[in-house]
């Protein structure tokens, strides 16, 4: 495969950005080689600088549920650009994507739209301890939420209490008020409300792991955070930046019947524009100025071109009937690389929960971040190689989830598994 010309603009863009991107996982570093540079994107497919064609399953890390460039959200961009492209005062636009989301998620009563799931989720935490006077939270080792600085904290070696900041540059007191459980285990859970009586604002969790591969919650788990935090007055977060309007029409709430408190979304509600949003229950967002007195703002938020093109991404996927062709896609791809695998004789652990699937080169079931880490990373490399030379663009990464859209038909699904067995048979 020719990729001179992104080698040449890697060159160059490592002279002006950190390691030569804008966020870490793109450049390769997982999988080694180097990053190919993107021209164009259209339906399942992306286009590098050299002309190599590949079918794209990161689909800008599952915001691209209609594919790239679905002429439906484009030209609703287009439209909504001659009009202006941000007014920074209130358009209809914000009531109709509001309408639109609560349709989906039927427990968001009221909401806040930022930029991006970052803010979303560092303003639902700053929310949750506003409400319950609280300053403690409770994340998941393996989980993100974004880069803000009381979120990046992983568990420290030996007990998961007191979390240890997990970069440079995040304060030890800042870190010291997240605490670290162990996803899919709630007595790891009920210790720390036990340790910390009073103290814990809420609990922020993926209800399906995805950002450390996609990780189902077990049956359960999510019923158990749900009861313990009614139980210690704490508020229950759900991260469905990535889960909302993937795992299920209406997101990993609807899919295991479990009504969180606080909702964040991103990524597909912004049709591939940066939006996010945080929602929930109305006696909770009260709280937010200027109606109550949690500050949180932004210049750019409710911007109309970003809303104009998550309206026109929803209005492609609200029938059931989408969902159901989505849902049949992923299974397909999901048994042709398992039957690939097993062929081969190389033991994969496939995950998938509606349209995030990830492939664990491990013979461990993957239930949380012990289980998860163990997975073979230089296999994983090898694949993600292989299958890039065979025309299948994967997350650089054993540790991300890989994304179908509606414009992954039977066809572009059948190629990709005869990649997966080239792959597998020549491995
Ligand atoms: C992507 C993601 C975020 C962060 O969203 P950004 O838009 O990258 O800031 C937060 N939470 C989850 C679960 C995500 O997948």
């Amino acid at each position: 495969m020719n990729i001179n010309k992104s080698i040449a603009f890697f060159q160059e863009a490592q002279k002006l950005f950190p390691g030569g991107v804008n966020s870490p996982v793109r450049a390769f570093r997982a999988v080694g080689g180097q990053p190919l540079f993107i021209e164009r994107g259209e339906g399942a497919y992306l286009f590098d600088v050299d002309g190599n064609r590949f079918i794209d399953y990161v689909l800008s890390w599952g915001s691209l549920i209609t594919g790239h460039a679905h002429p439906t959200v484009i030209e609703a961009i287009q439209q909504a650009a001659t009009k202006g492209t941000s007014y920074g005062a209130p358009s209809p636009l914000e009531i109709d994507l509001a309408k639109s989301i609560m349709d989906f998620l039927p427990n968001i009563e009221m909401i806040r739209f930022v930029n991006s799931g970052t803010e979303a989720t560092m303003s639902a935490l700053r929310l949750a301890r506003a409400y319950t006077k609280r300053d403690k939270i409770i994340k998941f080792d393996g989980c993100y939420h974004g880069h803000a600085d009381m979120l990046l904290v992983q568990a420290g070696s030996g007990v998961a209490t007191l979390g240890l900041p997990d970069s440079p540059g995040v304060p030890a007191t800042v870190a010291a008020d997240t605490l670290v459980a162990n996803f899919n285990d709630l007595d790891s859970v009920e210790a720390l409300f036990k340790k910390y009586p009073g103290q814990i604002a809420g609990i922020i969790v993926e209800p399906v792991a995805g950002n450390m591969g996609v990780v189902p919650p077990q049956t359960g788990f999510l019923e158990g955070l749900r009861k313990l935090t009614t139980e210690y007055g704490a508020v229950l977060i759900f991260d469905e930046v990535m889960t909302g309007f993937r795992v299920h029409r209406g997101g990993a709430q609807t899919l295991y019947n479990i009504k969180p408190d606080l909702t964040t979304l991103g990524k597909v509600i912004g049709g591939g524009l940066p939006v996010g949003a945080y929602g929930g229950k109305k006696e909770i967002m009260q709280m937010v100025a200027p109606l109550g007195p949690m500050y949180q703002a932004g210049t750019l938020s409710g911007n109309p071109l970003a809303m104009s093109a998550g309206i026109a991404a929803l209005s492609l996927i609200r029938e059931e009937e989408c969902w159901r062709k989505l849902e049949q896609a992923a299974a397909k791809l999901e048994a042709g690389v398992l039957s690939a695998a097993q062929h081969a004789g190389v033991p994969i652990q496939q995950t998938r929960v509606g349209t995030m699937f990830t492939t664990f080169f491990s013979e461990t079931k993957p239930t949380d971040w012990n289980t998860v880490k163990v997975a073979n990373k230089i296999r994983f490399g090898k694949f993600f190689q292989k299958m890039l030379e065979n025309g299948v663009y994967l997350a650089p990464s054993q540790f991300e989830a890989g994304f179908i859209s509606t414009m992954h038909t039977d066809d572009v699904i059948e190629k990709t598994i005869g990649a997966g067995t080239e792959v597998f048979r020549t491995w």
